[in-house]
């Protein structure tokens, strides 16, 4: 299992390193909403010129909000993003999605072919969930056809949210090929 190696790793890192004691309200009183994706691991940091304790970082797959927890603003990033803004500090935030997303144009064969291989049945999942038919279930996994729509519309969701202030909420896509920024929607 690859937890063991991540396990035999820690057990030297803590042995070697001493991490300097800092507070968990970000310097920058800034929060990111960013992809899962393992790429930016690293490099988004780096690209962005973020240390440790600088910014919260919320990664969601696609750096999305799927489409049925939208409409009421009441969803998981949401949740953070109160916690961030009422209990840390957090003053500014940016969505930063990026180019080449395994959520943007997601396959619905390939999902359908990789939920029957783990023993998961979609049409079962379909019906108990209601989601209507394979479209439905790429709605919920927050697929998305155009990154520069995607970023605007959550950036979006988070402006509108009742349970949020009026503070900058941007839109930016990092290419993840470069690491170059670009501004969507300044907020
Ligand atoms: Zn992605």
């Amino acid at each position: 299992m690859r937890i063991d190696e991540i396990l035999a790793f820690n057990e030297r890192f803590v042995e070697q390193t001493h991490l300097p004691t800092i507070g968990h309200t970000p310097r920058r009183q800034m929060a990111v909403v960013t992809c899962m994706d393992c790429r930016l691991v690293q490099m988004f940091e780096q690209a962005l010129g973020l240390e440790r304790g600088d910014v919260l970082e919320l990664r969601t797959a696609g750096a999305t909000i799927s489409e049925e927890e939208r409409e009421d603003g009441a969803n998981d990033l949401i949740r953070s993003l109160a916690g961030g803004i009422y209990l840390l500090g957090v003053r500014e935030v940016a969505v930063i999605g990026h180019t080449h997303c395994g959520l943007a144009h997601a396959n619905s064969t390939a999902l359908i072919a990789s939920m029957q291989a783990l023993g998961v049945d979609p049409q079962k999942l379909i019906a108990q969930e209601e989601l209507g038919d394979t479209q439905g279930l790429l709605r919920w996994l927050g697929a998305f056809n155009d990154v520069h729509v995607n970023v605007r519309e959550v950036v979006n969701v988070i402006r509108r949210s009742p349970y949020l202030p009026k503070i900058p909420v941007h839109g930016l896509v990092i290419d993840i090929i470069t690491g170059k920024l670009e501004t969507v929607d300044r907020g």
